[in-house]
């Protein structure tokens, strides 16, 4: 059992710490409150190849993991800047169109998305279906070669700054009149779209969040949006399911470490305020106990959360997707725990200072409390491990 990162992943967790301080909190907060986005930090970290870690060479990546993505999604957040966009552009659909699409996909967008000119969000949430995905009423269908894309999704977020949205709709198959004399039910077979944002038909309406971010969210109405026959992901439509699920670990182990680095962030200017305040005497409000001992809980549940996003990058890294699968989703539910533990805990600790802008903590507790909501919700993972650790009845 080896616990230590290669020296690479040294390198890289170091370089992308010093950007990520480069630009801290306050220009996250500042681009927020501004209606603004990051798109300094996001080209420069292009530039540098911190977008591109776990897209092959040929396509002009780093040739790294999901392990080396993860490094990225955390050290930017531990520097304050907790980006959303990476783990729908470079994690889901980097994933979905590396491993699942053509090679002519591979080639038209990979090199964009490792260098951060292109950005490809993703939208499978629908008002109606919620976290029951067997519910998604966006539907393609056939018109010659084309396709017709017809449904709402809702909560996308980044769809004002992508080039392109990765839609999971969902495809009729059969004609319902094969199998013995009864007409035979029509399946649905799930299927991901490759759409241009500015495509006619498209229509986005943003969203109003309690969420202090540069990222926005919007409802996407599509009405008939025409596409050529190769917007489709992969060579078929049994690429669908695999290409789905292909996105989901990647999602989140990465979404696991933004949130773990959220919480380091929070722990550590908490700790800083509290190691120097004194307003009893001599002694700092830190060697209280009542006031150190919840930011030391906090730490260890931080670290125990990095410790499970370490081991279920290595095991998606290693092929071992089954077993990614539980360590991602409990390394999620950790970290969306412990994050939004860590910046509540921080900013009792800092007092009113932790209510203020100033301090960089309160600014944080909306995005850590959609945290245990997206991208999967804390009770559909508990769903997840009751039934399939647990082997307990299925409920729902
Ligand atoms: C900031 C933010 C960004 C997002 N970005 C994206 C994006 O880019 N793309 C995208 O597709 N989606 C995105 N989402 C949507 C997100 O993935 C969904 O909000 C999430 O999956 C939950 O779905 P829902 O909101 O419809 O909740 P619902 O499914 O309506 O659930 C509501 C509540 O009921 C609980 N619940 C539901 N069913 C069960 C059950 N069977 N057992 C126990 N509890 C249950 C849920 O856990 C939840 O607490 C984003 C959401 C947020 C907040």
């Amino acid at each position: 059992m080896n616990f230590d990162l290669t020296g690479e992943q040294d390198q890289l967790r170091d370089a992308v710490r010093a950007l990520g301080r480069k630009y801290g909190h306050s220009y996250f907060v500042q681009k927020a409150k501004s209606g603004g986005h990051t798109d300094e930090l996001w080209h420069e970290a292009g530039r540098l190849g911190y977008l591109g870690v776990n897209i092959p060479t040929e396509y002009g990546g780093g040739g790294g993991g999901i392990t080396e993505l993860a490094i990225v999604c955390e050290e930017l957040a531990a520097a304050g800047c907790p980006l959303l966009l990476l783990v729908v552009s470079p994690a889901i659909a980097a994933t979905v169109i590396n491993k699942h699409g053509t090679e002519e996909q591979r080639k038209r967008h990979l090199p964009g998305l490792a260098d951060g000119s292109q950005k490809i969000v993703f939208a499978i949430t629908e008002p109606e279906a919620g976290s029951n995905f067997h519910r998604l009423g966006t539907v393609a269908r056939r018109d010659g070669d084309d396709w017709l894309l017809s449904g709402r999704k809702v909560y996308i977020s980044g769809v004002d700054e992508a080039g392109h949205v990765l839609v999971v709709a969902r495809v009729a198959v059969g004609d319902g009149s094969a199998g013995s004399g009864d007409a035979a039910p029509q399946k649905l077979k799930p299927a991901l779209f490759i759409v241009p944002t500015d495509a006619p038909g498209l229509e986005k309406s943003r969203l109003d969040m309690e969420i202090l971010s540069p990222e926005n969210q919007f409802m996407l109405f599509l009405d008939d949006v025409r596409l050529p026959a190769d917007a489709l992901v992969g060579e078929s439509l049994d690429a669908g399911l695999p290409a789905l699920f292909a996105g989901l670990n990647p999602e989140r182990i990465t979404v696991a470490a933004m949130g773990a680095g959220t919480g380091r962030y929070a722990i550590e200017r908490a700790s800083e305020y509290t190691a120097t305040r004194k307003v009893w005497g001599g002694r700092s409000i830190g060697s209280h106990q009542g006031v150190a001992h919840p930011l030391a809980h906090a730490a260890v549940q931080v670290e125990l959360a990095r410790l499970m996003i370490q081991k279920a990058a290595a095991l998606y890294d290693a092929g071992r997707d089954l077993e990614a699968g539980v360590a991602g989703n409990m390394a999620k539910y950790a970290s969306g725990e412990a994050a939004a533990l860590a910046v509540d805990t921080a900013v009792q600790a800092l007092g009113g200072a932790g209510m203020t802008t100033e301090y960089g903590v309160a600014t944080l507790l909306g995005a850590v409390r959609a945290g245990r909501i997206a991208p999967v919700s804390r009770e559909m993972i508990l769903n997840f491990v009751a039934q399939h650790i647990l082997g307990q009845e299925k409920s729902y």
